[in-house]
């Protein structure tokens, strides 16, 4: 009888045990383990320190001096892009994107060139056009958004997302990839998001397939003074479900399959938050069902308006006493968006994230078209259809599966071939497909349309 219980107890514990463990088969690519061990976090503090030390980086700010305000700002960053495309051996391509910002009435009182700083490492296969994109804004403020002579350090918001981007461009332009990289600088991102709204709209007009763009801003701090909270693990990935870009056919398809929570965003979103938690020990990814926070916009908006992939990457907890704020004491207590405020070893984990994600994106082959959910006829199974990607030949691919439910995927399933049937119910799961290479490396996940055959 006893020994019955036990082993009733031990099912039970095993039941459980099997359910919290599913979906743990993880395939790290050594390549992708060496970039990620090379993010330094004592790098990342002397780039935040930089860039707080040319005192403003306001957009309107001195151009002249040398080392004071945006020019000497926006030069600096264009050098230390140069340093690394020595060791790129001359693959990475740094330039000023330069556009004249008119006069707004509001926040850019005249008439004023502005640069986005730019590094580009092209990808291997000339058939693949993809470009993986990570941003930051290097423009910085105080509590008056016209003050362009009072320190503004930005040290959080957002020399750490700028940070960010210049680390993972001197580790991942060391390496060879299919698809394009791209490392960018935005500029007058608290003006009105005028850097990423001209370089948006110059990448649909050129046509660019911006694949995806990781914006960082605000990803350095991991305490906030108004909570007390101290957290040092989370990141949140803002992501929308819905393109504004969508069109009327495009709504009509969603609202038939109920593909309400699966815009490229979103999905994009789902597959950070896996290659992360791969790759980056003591990271929890938060998917936050949102494009931006509340009174709060930044540099992915305009490039998702344009119809392209775009999620924003921000810190867990905030501290609203450090951001756009003069810097001063306060009944003893210290305001102003301050380098020493800032946790580097939480910063590094965040460039972590963006790093190992483009990395296994630009990696991956390209992801399969045409990609059909069969609904010819009434059936408990579902059959699955596409074609295989331009470029490279994939090994393999992956259909994803998930509860309507539920927010990520739960089940993997390899596949060979171009097809799949599953003895699960259409109507019952949603489900995805995506190529994976002979490493190991996923491209983004393809949602089905509905097809007769
Ligand atoms: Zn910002």
């Amino acid at each position: 009888m006893k020994n019955r219980r036990i082993s009733i107890v031990l099912f039970a514990l095993f039941v459980l045990i099997f359910n919290a463990k599913a979906q743990t088969t993880q395939n790290k690519d050594p390549q992708i383990v060496q970039m990620v061990e090379e993010v330094s976090n004592q790098n990342l503090e002397s780039l935040v320190r930089k860039l707080v030390s040319f005192n403003t980086r306001h957009t309107l700010s001195d151009t002249l001096n040398k080392t004071t305000g945006i020019g000497s700002a926006r030069n600096w960053i264009k050098t230390e892009f140069e340093r690394y495309a020595k060791n790129s051996g001359g693959r990475l391509k740094v330039s000023f994107d330069s556009f004249v910002q008119p006069a707004d009435g509001r926040r850019v009182s005249q008439e004023t060139v502005l640069k986005n700083v730019m590094a580009v490492l092209p990808g291997t296969d000339t058939t693949d056009k993809r470009l993986i994109m990570i941003s930051g804004h290097y423009d910085s403020r105080v509590t008056d958004v016209m003050n362009i002579k009072d320190f503004a350090p930005g040290a959080n918001d957002d020399a750490s997302g700028v940070a960010a981007v210049l680390e993972s461009c001197r580790v991942l332009s060391k390496y060879q990839f299919n698809a394009t990289l791209v490392f960018i600088a935005f500029v007058g991102e608290e003006q009105g998001l005028y850097g990423a709204t001209h370089l948006a709209k110059k990448a649909k007009d050129e046509g660019w397939k911006v694949h995806l763009l990781l914006n960082n801003d605000i990803v350095g701090n991991s305490y906030s003074s108004e909570t007390n909270i101290r957290d040092n693990r989370s990141v949140r990935i803002f992501s929308e479900g819905v393109s504004p870009a969508e069109t009327k056919e495009q709504a009509a398809l969603r609202y038939s399959t109920g593909y309400d929570n699966d815009g490229t965003a979103r999905q994009a979103a789902r597959y950070i938050k896996e290659i992360a938690e791969r790759y980056v020990d003591q990271l929890d990814v938060k998917l936050i069902y949102r494009r931006d926070r509340f009174l709060r916009g930044g540099d992915h908006t305009p490039f998702s308006a344009q119809g392209f992939t775009a999620v924003r990457v921000t810190e867990m907890n905030e501290d609203f006493d450090k951001q756009h704020q003069n810097v001063r004491v306060e009944n003893g207590k210290q305001y102003g968006d301050l380098p020493e405020f800032l946790d580097y070893i939480y910063l590094q984990k965040v460039t972590r994230l963006n790093l190992s994600t483009m990395a296994n994106l630009a990696l991956s082959v390209q992801e399969p078209e045409n990609v059909k959910i069969i609904t010819g006829g009434l059936t408990n199974k579902t059959q699955l259809k596409w074609d295989k990607p331009k470029g490279k030949e994939p090994f393999g691919y992956y259909v994803l599966m998930r509860e309507t439910t539920n927010p990520v995927w739960e089940r993997k399933i390899f596949v060979k071939g171009n097809e799949a049937l599953l003895g699960y119910s259409k109507d019952n799961y949603l489900f995805g497909v995506q190529s994976v290479d002979n490493g190991g490396h996923e491209s983004l996940i393809m949602i089905p349309k509905p097809a007769n055959k």
